[in-house]
């Protein structure tokens, strides 16, 4: 996925041949029928022992090593790539073996796979498995630098996953995201609105939008924040107008954060959590939790309040000027209430804004897919956080997400894959895989 050729978009892999299909099938079927959900050792090193091997009969060089994450527990992260590339710039796919939920059997029924893991997103690592036979069948050129690292801990926001992105995502030359896309229905339904979708005006008349299918290149960043207010506590029957309400200041600068907050591309804030009242019950709240439901203390007019949240936003420049009006919004706030508030970012994870390259390559998976009958669109503006906002800097590698198949009942015991949307994004991703191999050939 470079930048200095063009994208050759001649590539054609055709549908999937049924042979290719039913390996794929196969193999996703005994992933699935593995329990791996996120912290069982046991059952995440066999279905990454099962998907090593996989990748290792396709001529990958295989590592599987335990590491230790945030708790100190070891947990099995595969790294492969190809034993004769010696490069220091690679193609990086980038997947998780853990599931939510501990498996149940895999069964097949009405053009479906239901399975835990099917969709989220054992799917999406079986197709790799199938998009390299395929072009191996077809005597297609696959890219030497493609590596591939898969974590244990996505589905708990792990330690490993974050090391391993920060770490191998310095070495990407574009990251490739195996997670699941989604079913255009289903994202028109989910936003309320329109959704942004990166595709010409003209696509809401196509035929097949109906059953379309999505990527990803684009998702918001997040950064989550907290308010200290400290007023002046009083009686609040003789000495009401001394006090200072830390309560009545929070609230109003909640207020007035969650208000500049716009629909459709605009920036969201959150206010998730707010406590007030008088300074010793905020402050060791666990002892005092008695106070609740009772109307002791009422009589005080408090004097402590934090508010807890986050606020999501599409590029980082948008980030930066949110934080900014909070900030102010605090000052102002504090002023008028004549209280001290104390704003402060407790975390930031950056945006992945939509690249130009990155739509370049979401045009070419476009036309992949109107050639073999089926429509997709590109999601710019996908709201959970994922892998790439793991990066260091996300603007600074090409990325396409959400190239694993669709399906639904993600972290349910009703999840299930669509078998018609694997066999899609097995050819895709080896058209993909071929033309990527040979824009970097030149
Ligand atoms: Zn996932």
């Amino acid at each position: 996925m470079t930048d200095r050729h063009a994208i050759d978009s001649r590539t054609d892999m055709g549908p999937t041949p049924e042979r290719v299909f039913h390996s794929t099938l196969s193999l996703l079927k005994k992933l699935t029928a593995i329990s791996s959900p996120s912290g069982d050792r046991p059952g995440l090193e066999r279905a990454m022992d099962l998907f090593g091997e996989a990748l290792s009969e396709r001529d990958l060089k295989v590592d599987i090593r335990p590491m230790p994450d945030a708790q100190g527990q070891d947990l099995p992260v595969l790294s492969a790539h190809f034993a004769d590339h010696s490069g220091d710039r690679d193609l990086l796919l980038v997947g998780h073996m853990d599931t939510v939920l501990p498996a149940i059997p895999p069964r097949r029924e009405g053009g479906r796979l239901w399975a835990t893991g099917a969709v989220d997103m054992k799917g999406g690592l079986a197709c790799l498995i199938g998009a390299l036979d395929l072009l191996r069948a077809q005597g297609r050129a696959i890219p030497r630098d493609l590596s591939m690292v898969v974590v244990p801990d996505e589905e708990v926001a792990g330690f490993l996953s974050w090391q391993a992105m920060r770490e191998r995502g310095k070495r990407a030359r574009a990251l490739w995201v195996l997670e699941p896309g989604q079913p255009l229905a289903e994202l028109a339904e989910s936003a309320g609105v329109s959704p942004n979708l990166g595709s010409p005006p003209d696509s809401n008349s196509h035929p097949d939008r109906k059953d379309g299918e999505t990527l990803v290149v684009g998702r918001r960043g997040l950064i989550t924040w907290a308010l200290d207010v400290t007023g002046r506590s009083a009686h609040a029957g003789n000495g009401f107008w001394a006090g200072r309400s830390a309560l009545v200041a929070a609230s109003q600068w909640s207020v007035q954060a969650a208000e500049m907050s716009e629909p459709g591309r605009g920036a969201t804030v959150n206010p998730g959590r707010f406590v007030a009242g008088e300074a010793g019950f905020v402050e060791a709240l666990g002892e005092h939790a008695d106070l609740l439901f009772s109307p002791r203390q009422t009589n005080v007019v408090p004097d402590r309040a934090r508010v807890e949240g986050e606020a999501r936003f599409l590029t980082t420049e948008e980030g930066r000027a949110l934080e900014k009006r909070l900030n102010r919004l605090a000052a102002e706030a504090s002023e008028q209430h004549r209280v001290t508030m104390q704003f402060q970012i407790l975390e930031r994870v950056p945006p992945l804004p939509p690249l130009e390259p990155s739509r370049r390559w979401a045009r070419l998976a476009i036309e992949l897919a109107r050639k073999n009958g089926w429509h997709l669109e590109s999601e710019e503006d996908r709201r959970g956080i994922s892998f790439p906002n793991m990066l260091d800097d996300p603007s600074s590698v090409p990325t396409l997400d959400g190239l694993g198949p669709v399906g639904g009942g993600m972290h349910t015991r009703e999840e299930f894959v669509d078998l018609r949307s694997l066999n899609r994004r097995i050819s895709l991703l080896a058209g993909l895989l071929e033309a990527d191999a040979r824009s970097s050939q030149g």
